[in-house]
């Protein structure tokens, strides 16, 4: 049995109040103290420690695209993404051909993918950068076949209600256990709200991909910041979103996930589709945003750096995206959880350390980084 002390002079994320150090045994945490640390801990001084990050809308990073790659392309996305903190990690497709999505997830299954999130191509009156060609109404025999061919793989699909037009699909989904995202929709409040009786439970990126909210009729987006069952995410690199339409997302109620909606700037499929960063974000040629270049560890640090408290910060990158997924061994400090930890510089917020199911994992000879300011 491996046994590893770590002592930080903070851990944020842990259910025990004031915690300073977690006992790792064999990959979990057995134990997590606030009073004085085992005489063989490792100090990590003034560091903060946290759970990894969770991103559950990821298209890809660097060259990389989830929706064309390999296993080796997977990998360097994984070691990638390690390097910002990331533990767990949600590959997501985006519209395409119906015939193309079982290659994808078959590429993404072999590479040992947690899972994936279909944003797409049952998507409404907001499309943005998703090529209109491959929008249509739901399938529910296609999704279904997809289901039992690739048992357990889809955990997310972001759909439009307008798709979904008798809310079959929503309510398949959310039976097998799917995560049910509304999203790209220009649908009314109540239709959300009766999509979430249907059993969706999440909002995909607030604010983009939706009507802005007006206060006569507040649509999808005032449905997720009004409604409990909802839990809206948030793409904070600040270009999507303004600061204060963040800060009052946060502070309207819990549950809400920061997700990065990366996408592979370099990578075949952006340069294909002449997807360029202009103005701190991928854009088409006629300025639609197509995803982002953002990191978890970025828009955290994004968050603190516009008033939203650490904390918080952390809890919308890790704590709130594993109950979204029905995640109780993460996301969390807490004993019996997989000890998928970072340790943060105390002053930058940068991911100095990461350990994956007790693990260290050497971040600082990974690939070279990709950050939206270099
Ligand atoms: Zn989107």
């Amino acid at each position: 049995m491996t046994s590893l002390v770590l002592k930080a002079a903070r851990v944020i994320g842990a259910d025990e109040p004031d915690a300073r150090w977690v006992e790792i045994s064999d990959g979990v945490i057995t134990r997590v103290g606030s009073g004085r640390a085992p005489a063989d801990a490792t100090d990590l001084g003034d560091a903060l420690l946290a759970p990894g990050f969770i991103d559950i809308q990821i298209n890809g990073i660097g060259t990389v695209d989830f929706s064309h790659t390999d296993a080796d392309g997977y990998a360097s996305a994984d070691a990638l993404l390690l390097s910002h903190g990331v533990t767990t990690f949600v590959p997501t497709l985006i519209s395409a051909p119906m015939e193309s999505f079982a290659p994808a997830l078959e590429v993404l299954s072999s590479a040992g993918a947690f899972g994936v999130h279909l944003e797409g191509p049952f998507l409404g009156g907001a499309p943005g950068a998703h090529n209109r060609e491959h929008l249509r109404e739901t399938d529910v025999e296609w999704m279904r076949g997809l289901l039992e061919r690739f048992a357990g793989l889809i955990r997310i699909v972001t759909l439009a209600p307008e798709a979904d037009p008798d809310a079959r699909l929503t309510r398949v989904l959310s039976d097998a256990g799917v995560v049910v995202s509304l999203g790209h929709s220009t649908c009314s409040y109540e239709d959300a709200l009766a999509y979430a009786g249907h059993g969706a439970v999440a909002v995909t990126h607030l604010f983009n991909g939706m009507s802005p909210l007006h206060h006569r009729e507040p649509g999808l987006l005032g449905a997720a910041l009004d409604d409990d069952r909802l839990t809206p995410s948030l793409i904070a690199d600040l270009v999507h979103v303004h600061p204060a339409a963040l800060r009052l997302a946060a502070a309207r109620k819990r549950n809400v996930v920061l997700v990065s909606d990366a996408i592979g700037i370099d990578a075949s499929w952006a340069r294909s589709r002449g997807v360029r960063e202009v103005d701190g974000a991928p854009r088409l040629e006629d300025g639609t945003l197509a995803g982002s270049v953002l990191t978890m560890e970025r828009a955290v640090r994004n968050c603190v750096e516009i008033g939203i408290d650490i904390d918080r910060a952390i809890e919308m990158a890790t704590t709130i995206p594993a109950e979204v997924l029905g995640l109780n061994d993460r996301g969390r400090i807490g004993v019996g959880c997989r000890a998928d930890l970072i340790a943060l510089g105390a002053s930058d917020l940068t991911v100095a350390a990461v350990w994956v199911a007790g693990e260290r994992r050497d971040v600082p000879l990974g690939p070279p980084r990709v950050e939206p300011d270099a």
